[in-house]
């Protein structure tokens, strides 16, 4: 099976995942693959499928907590589809799954397209920040989406008219039914002032820098804002800042970031994360929901 999957991509076995997603924790996939080309993709999913083999697509790794321990079946990266080109003639720009968000954002900026400013801080692809509706400053990645491809269970390519797409804050219709592989977008933007965009770009960058603790490892958020509040601040007012299991901590900078301080293990960061939840329910009762994603914990 090895040898046929080659033919379509590069394939591992047993690779680490540390490096691969944000948090720099996890252990290892039995198959870590990245196909070619779409095409490829759709031949490494029939081979896949043929010997009951289980997989999951993983974007940059920047909204998820892995297990420490091997994931028993493919991890499948889009990295090699990873292609942008931006139409400011039509007000649109095109991205396959595996672009990274912020060269989509900078890219269209400065071809003096607007929208996407708010998109330029975010880690992620193109297709995990679909899937969980990537935002920030009140704005967020699907408003701009005309239409998204995406290959459904049977295999087929397909696009997803934008009205037909579910969403609303930090989720979507992607991450709600898990049928569809995101394979590329189209979005619609403005023409604008491209110095404009480059100084907000700018002034949130250096925000972000000052509020964030974005020398350590971390997966951004780990709570959604619950309506009228801020999950950061009801974590502080639980006196949760700097609290400690193993190498993973709560943010001293900011509260609803988790950081790998030193050498976390995955277990490390799931039960920090379990601790802040249950902690603040039992003293605001507040049942925060979380942002990001365990994968493969039961
Ligand atoms: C420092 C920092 C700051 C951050 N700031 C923000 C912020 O301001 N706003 C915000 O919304 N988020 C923020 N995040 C979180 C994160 O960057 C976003 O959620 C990002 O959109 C996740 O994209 P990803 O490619 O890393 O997805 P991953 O974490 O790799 O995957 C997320 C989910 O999407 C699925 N997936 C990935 N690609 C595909 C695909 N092609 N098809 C189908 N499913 C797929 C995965 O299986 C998984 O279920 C931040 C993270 C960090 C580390």
């Amino acid at each position: 099976m090895i040898e046929e999957l080659m033919n379509y991509g590069s394939v591992e076995e047993h690779a680490s995942l540390k490096g691969l997603n944000t948090y720099r924790i996890g252990g290892t996939a039995r198959y870590l693959l990245s196909p070619n080309s779409i095409n490829d993709l759709i031949s490494t999913l029939k081979i896949l499928r043929e010997n009951n083999i289980k997989y999951f697509v993983l974007g940059n790794g920047s909204n998820v907590v892995l297990n420490d321990r091997e994931y028993d079946g493919a991890v499948i990266r889009l990295n090699k589809l990873n292609g942008i080109e931006i139409h400011p003639d039509m007000e649109m720009a095109y991205a396959e799954a595996g672009a990274m968000l912020p060269k989509l954002a900078m890219d269209s900026v400065n071809a003096s397209l607007m929208g996407l400013e708010f998109a330029a801080g975010i880690p992620g692809t193109v297709g995990g920040s679909i899937v969980g509706n990537a935002g920030a400053y009140n704005a967020c990645i699907l408003d701009y989406v005309s239409s998204v491809t995406v290959l459904d269970e049977n295999l087929n390519v397909k696009v997803i008219e934008h009205e037909d797409i579910e969403y609303s804050y930090r989720t979507s219709s992607f991450k709600t039914s898990t049928k569809y592989i995101i394979l590329a977008a189209k979005f619609f933007l403005k023409m604008g002032d491209k110095d404009n965009s480059l100084e907000m770009i700018e002034n949130r960058r250096v925000r972000r820098l000052e509020t964030q603790p974005l020398e350590y490892p971390s997966a951004g958020s780990v709570f959604r804002n619950p309506e009228g509040d801020f999950a950061g601040r009801l974590i502080e007012s639980c006196n949760l800042k700097g609290y400690k299991i193993g190498g993973a901590e709560v943010s001293n900078k900011h509260a609803n970031f988790i950081i790998n301080k030193d050498n976390a293990t995955s277990k490390d960061v799931y039960e920090l994360i379990r601790y802040v939840h249950d902690t603040v329910k039992n003293k605001t009762n507040v049942d925060l929901v979380i942002e990001q994603e365990f994968i493969d914990w039961e």
